[in-house]
């Protein structure tokens, strides 16, 4: 399970208060304390836990007792809500092209999961829409990547379009959305290459195939596992391409919850998606209020 370690940690802090009657500015002071803990011990970025903590001290100070909860559970709702706003309220949907097709192009470092990710999203698309897309193989650099990605689409029942690893993956891009024209797919995915870590060359390629593809969604791919490196990485994805979302992958293995937290407030863009395990339909819309809910268990 998800947050094992930060839901732990919260609900450590809450039981104390449990029973308690009216909390005074001390009893906040500690809870506080470890609700700082616990978010730092989950690998949330740092400047992220100072704001929060901030927030929610303001607001459990200045809040008026409701007759309907306890004050320790008023300390819990507001915990509640402001990891909730932390992540961005509601769930924001795909955005969408107003005629076919719509472009989607997955970043993000190697090994992140955007491949996998690619394939979750056309089966989704698929299930739930009934749409015909067609993916671009755009990473050039490994020939298993274009292998892979022939792999999930056949699962997924949908057509690539390659031209194996010899290609400027601009020119790729460019012919495989001609394709795309030609068969009237209404979803396009372009996977992209990845690197170990964000190199200029990269971003190059990256921005070249933005400018000619116009993409009406760049999800970055990150690894939850990574915890405040994939805040960090998601923040100079952003600033080179203007990533319009987030995808999370690898929450069914990551228990200290760090980079759900952090990646909305450092990049300011919403997570999208989340990826619960390897299988292609193992792909959840993101809910502030439920993810929220799971870290306070
Ligand atoms: P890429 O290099 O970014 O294209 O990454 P891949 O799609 O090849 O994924 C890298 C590894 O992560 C593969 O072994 C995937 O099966 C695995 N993976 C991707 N998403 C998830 C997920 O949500 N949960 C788990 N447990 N594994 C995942």
């Amino acid at each position: 399970m998800a947050f094992e370690g930060l839901s732990e940690r919260l609900q450590k802090v809450f039981s104390t208060l449990r029973g308690k009657g009216k909390l005074s500015e001390d009893d906040v002071r500690k809870v506080m304390r470890e609700v700082r803990m616990a978010l730092l011990e989950a690998d949330v970025n740092f400047d992220v836990v100072k704001n929060f903590v901030k927030q929610v001290r303001e607001r459990a100070l200045g809040a008026e007792v409701m007759d309907s909860l306890s004050p320790s559970q008023q300390v819990i709702k507001i915990v509640d809500d402001e990891l909730t706003k932390l992540m961005g309220e509601e769930a924001v949907p795909l955005n969408k092209s107003p005629h076919i097709p719509t472009i989607i192009m997955m970043v993000g470092l190697q090994g992140a999961g955007k491949t996998t990710t690619a394939g979750k999203l056309a089966k989704y698309l698929i299930n739930n829409e009934k749409a015909r897309p067609i993916f671009i193989a755009g990473d050039v650099y490994r020939p298993a990547a274009i292998e892979q990605l022939k792999t999930v689409a056949e699962q997924v029942g949908a057509p690539v379009y390659e031209e194996g690893t010899d290609k400027d993956p601009v020119d790729i891009v460019k012919n495989g959305l001609a394709k795309a024209a030609e068969n009237k797919n209404d979803y396009v995915i372009i996977d992209t290459a990845g690197r170990l870590e964000i190199d200029d060359k990269l971003m190059d390629e990256l921005t070249r195939i933005k400018d000619l593809a116009h993409p009406n969604e760049i999800l970055f791919v990150a690894d939850s596992m990574t915890g405040q490196v994939a805040a960090k990485v998601a923040h100079g994805f952003d600033e080179q391409l203007d990533i319009t979302g987030v995808v999370l992958t690898k929450l069914d293995g990551d228990t200290r919850g760090g980079a759900a937290l952090s990646i909305r407030a450092v990049t300011g863009k919403p997570i999208k998606f989340i990826g619960q395990g390897e299988k292609l339909d193992q792909l959840d819309v993101f809910h502030p209020d439920r993810m929220a809910n799971r870290i306070l268990g």
